[in-house]
């Protein structure tokens, strides 16, 4: 039995929901293991659709570029007809970058490539996930979690003020606390896989038989790969062949006179869709996030983004709770991020009741920058603002010119683990100092930077002298005019972004 000295956060799984906040934490400089029961990464590529809100973050992360690198844009959908003759279907059309919103498309990046940036930015901080650890058991007390993992050396136990359980759609965790993960399954069983295939252009998703569940197949070609996920509904009951053989004799029953040849499968998988959502995601020093607290058809690709985004959300607030703000901050944790799972699930089983009449489009909600915590709890309550963005909302990139001339963006002041305060034309003089965990800007004729082209008072609807309040996760948390300049130092206070030692 090996032990080691106490950690503030033991993350459970390195899928992407435990690499994100494995990050997060880690350029916050609060003390984690990340571990994972696999014996090497995951090498599917299941979650494939990197949307415009996750991509944010990833920027935020310091990782967008090289997602963007090892990923591409959708190629356009081709479907075919009985006759073999094709058409160009366009199922999501994506507008132009615009100053608010620079990533208007999702990235199509196969997950295990999606996982290796994030472990590699997780290594620029010194960390490793750390395979071939289980998690077989744990207890909590009022200070903390111990926790059984066995490893190659027998069982180990870890002691930690917090367990973050991103261990995937079948959680030990979630099951060891007894949650309810109420739901129902959606009577769709399906393929996926990853396979090298001679007879299909790589220019193109091809997409056969479509809206016929009983045949219905397609190819996509994974950027800077030689492999397409093949995707394709089977029926729910029966024993599938996942080899090279099977997969050959599968396509050509389903395709006959279409000569597609599998040279190889690196990674195949038959599963049955379902949507369910956790009834809790925190018992008291023990959390959920990603898969572990919802499954969904991967329909809309909603999946991967909504568990990234669900560690982005807790991430803050352990660091915020470890340095000494109020325990009562975590409950927002699954105050905010619950309600946009519940939604989320909606949207995801709608799109495979379309998928199922033919009706494959897509709108603006799969791109989750419109997701808010306006009712929150922590969205600080001040006067009701009628137009512009709202406290809870995203907020929105802008761009501006440094008083030196440069330009720069809104997105580059919120870069990096702090609140951002922006007074608009305020006096300097009003504004709380800054700090460690609280960056303050004055944009403004007097300010650092200047709103040259007027986007940011137009997007925001700020009048000179208000002030606006950014949250380390990039969601506006106030807004207000100077007159309220001490209800904002005081809701920073309370989260421990101000004062001594923040
Ligand atoms: C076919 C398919 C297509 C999809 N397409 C999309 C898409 O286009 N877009 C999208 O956003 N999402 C998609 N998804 C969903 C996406 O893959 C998941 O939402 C995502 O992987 C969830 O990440 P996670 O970190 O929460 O969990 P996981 O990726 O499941 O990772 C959990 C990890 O925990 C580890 N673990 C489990 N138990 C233990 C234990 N006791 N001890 C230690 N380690 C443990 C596991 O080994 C695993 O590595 C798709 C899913 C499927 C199946």
């Amino acid at each position: 039995m090996e032990a080691h000295r106490p950690i503030e956060v033991l993350i459970c799984g390195a899928g992407p929901s435990g690499l994100t906040l494995a990050i997060d934490l880690a350029r916050r400089g609060v003390s984690f293991r990340l571990i994972d029961k696999l014996a090497a990464p995951f090498a599917g590529s299941r979650g494939k659709g990197i949307q415009p809100r996750t991509q944010e973050v990833f920027e935020d992360l310091g990782v967008l570029d090289r997602i963007a690198a090892v990923g591409g844009h959708y190629p356009p959908q081709h479907e075919y007809r009985p006759d073999g003759s094709s058409f160009e279907a366009r199922n999501f059309v994506a507008g132009p970058p615009t100053v608010r919103e620079p990533y208007p498309a999702p990235l199509l990046v196969p997950q295990f490539r999606t996982e290796a940036v994030l472990r590699e930015r997780l290594a620029e901080f010194g960390f490793a996930p750390e395979y071939g650890r289980e998690l077989t058991g744990f207890e909590q007390d009022a200070e903390g979690v111990t926790v059984q993992v066995r490893g190659p050396h027998g069982i180990e136990t870890i002691r930690c003020a917090y367990l973050v359980g991103g261990d995937g759609g079948r959680s030990f965790i979630r099951l060891a606390l007894q949650i309810g993960f109420p739901g129902r399954t959606l009577g769709v069983r399906a393929i996926v896989a990853d396979i090298r295939a001679d007879g299909l252009t790589r220019d193109s998703w091809h997409e056969f038989n479509h809206g016929d569940l009983e045949r219905q197949l397609s190819f996509c070609p994974l950027p800077h790969t030689d492999l397409f996920q093949l995707q394709a509904p089977i029926p729910l009951a029966g024993d599938v062949d996942l080899s090279p053989a099977g997969l050959q004799a599968f396509i050509d029953a389903r395709l006959p006179g279409v000569r597609i040849v599998v040279r190889g499968v690196s990674w195949a998988s038959a599963y049955s869709m379902s949507a369910r959502l956790a009834d809790r995601y925190r018992v008291r020093r023990v959390f959920l996030m990603g898969d572990a607290a919802h499954v969904h058809p991967p329909t809309g690709g909603q999946g991967l983004n909504t568990s990234v985004q669900d560690a982005y959300n807790l991430g803050w607030k352990l660091d915020a709770v470890l340095a000494g703000a109020p325990d009562t901050l975590l409950d927002t944790y699954e105050e905010e991020r619950r309600p946009i799972a519940a939604a989320m699930l909606g949207l995801s089983t709608n799109l495979l009741d379309r998928a199922k009449q033919g009706d494959m489009r897509r709108g603006r909600d799969v791109l989750q920058l419109d997701l808010s915590y306006a009712a929150s709890s922590l969205s600080l309550d001040l006067p009701v603002r009628h137009a512009g963005v709202k406290p809870g909302d995203r907020a929105p990139d802008a761009t501006l010119r440094g008083a030196g001339g440069q330009p720069r963006r809104l997105f580059d002041l919120f870069q990096g683990p702090h609140w951002t305060l922006i007074g608009f034309g305020a006096d300097p003089a009003s504004l709380p100092a800054a700090g460690r965990r609280l960056h303050v800007h004055g944009i403004g004729s007097d300010g650092e930077f200047r709103d040259v082209e007027g986007h940011f008072g137009r997007i925001y609807s700020l009048s000179r002298g208000d002030l606006m309040l950014v949250r380390p996760d990039g969601y506006v948390g106030a807004l207000a005019g100077a007159a309220d300049a001490g209800r904002i130092a005081d809701h920073l206070a309370g989260m421990g972004a101000l004062g001594r030692g923040a």
